[in-house]
């Protein structure tokens, strides 16, 4: 078994090493074929190789950040106690299952629930599921804010990472549009055979198909990710929607404006946005959802008509479902039963108050295990 899981571990690091293969390659058939062999003009080489290595250095440190930087997975506070895992794992009953997570889940803050309405929990990791927090089944943990699993990075796309990512298909795509623009007019001279018996036909030739292949697959998948970061969604919601207590809500992690989402990943730095530094808001363990002051009134008046028709008297159920997410609050101007609180609290500058409620029972066995395979 160690012999076959130390294969599978080289086995992952397969694609990497073909991409790294391929951009060693394009070095030396851009800078040494093309740049020195085959063309004349000494500015033209000079121009051509600044730029050729202004765009590698960045496609580098990007590639390199999003391969190295550790996966945020969940902070320990989510993990459940000993007892709890006993108490847990010794109810058969579903429902009773997931009160006891509830119970558990009191005072995090989590405002996502499984689709059955109740508490997202990885049985595999033994913890509550942070929102936008999925299970791995490739790194084998829960991994926040949990965008896909690439294997070309060999590692999970996620919190700490997606800047990186995003940055390393822009720069990818820039490098590939770069080297095809720059070898397109020697990759003519060889069909016109005007090139006469350089050495080096094959290679450019071969440069050009390689950089116009890359650029076509990265355009697709870098605007993709651009549009999801615009609307604040994770490729793994963009396929399941997520569910909050008030039921499902595809743009629930949606700011006001496309420039606040983009914030959320980039930083509020527009100056550092090129940059393959971390500057991503808050922590990964909570986030700001959509404004919806108008639903909490909405609540607010609905528990008042509960309670003057008598029918708070079912406690029990009441005191755990309504629940106000004053993660990032600035503006927590409704307060039900239970606060939850982040335990960081200046995740987010906007103030944004997130009223969920969560009447629905049913406890998902499942950790939603996802083996997403991108690009
Ligand atoms: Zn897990
Ligand atoms: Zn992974």
């Amino acid at each position: 078994m160690g012999i076959l899981r130390a294969c599978a571990r080289v086995f992952k690091w397969l694609p990497v090493v073909f991409i790294t293969a391929i951009i060693a390659w394009s070095y030396y058939a851009y800078v040494i074929q093309l740049c020195i062999f085959t063309v004349d003009n000494i500015l033209e080489k000079v121009v051509y190789m600044v730029f050729y290595h202004l765009f590698l250095f960045l496609f580098l440190w990007a590639y390199y950040k999003t391969i190295w930087v550790s996966i945020a997975t969940i902070p320990k506070e989510f993990y459940l106690t000993d007892a709890d895992i006993d108490r847990l794992e010794n109810e058969e009953r579903g429902d009773r299952q997931d009160a006891i997570l509830k119970q558990i889940a009191k005072n995090l803050p989590v405002s996502t629930r499984t689709l059955a309405g109740g508490i997202r929990y990885c049985d595999i990791c033994r913890a509550i599921k942070p929102d936008r927090c999925h299970h791995c089944s490739v790194c084998e943990t829960c991994v926040l804010k949990m965008d896909h699993h690439c294997p070309w990075v060999n590692n999970c796309v996620g919190f700490s990472n997606y800047k990186f990512f995003i940055l390393f298909l822009m720069y990818g795509l820039l490098y590939c549009l770069y080297v095809a623009a720059t070898v397109l007019q020697y990759f003519i001279e060889f069909w016109s055979n005007t090139l006469g018996s350089t050495p080096g036909k094959f290679h450019i030739l071969f440069l050009f198909f390689a950089a116009a292949m890359f650029a076509l697959s990265l355009i697709s998948l870098f605007g993709y990710h651009c549009y999801l970061v615009s609307v604040n969604k994770t490729t793994l919601e963009s396929f399941r929607t997520p569910v909050f207590s008030s039921g499902p809500d595809k743009d629930g992690f949606s700011m006001n404006t496309k420039l606040e989402n983009i914030k959320q990943v980039f930083g509020e730095d527009i100056k550092q946005w090129w940059m393959p530094v971390f500057a991503s808001y808050g922590d990964g363990r909570c986030f700001p959802t959509r404004t919806e002051s108008e639903d909490s009134d909405h609540l607010l008046a609905e528990r008042q008509r509960w309670a003057e028709e008598g029918m708070e008297s079912d406690t029990t159920n009441t005191e755990d479902n309504i629940k106000i997410d004053i993660c990032n609050s600035g503006r927590s101007a409704h307060y039900a039963t239970s606060e939850q609180q982040c335990p960081q609290p200046s995740l987010e500058p906007n103030g944004l108050t997130a009223v969920t409620i969560d009447p629905e029972a049913g406890y998902d066995n499942k950790s939603n295990s996802i083996d997403h395979h991108h690009m």
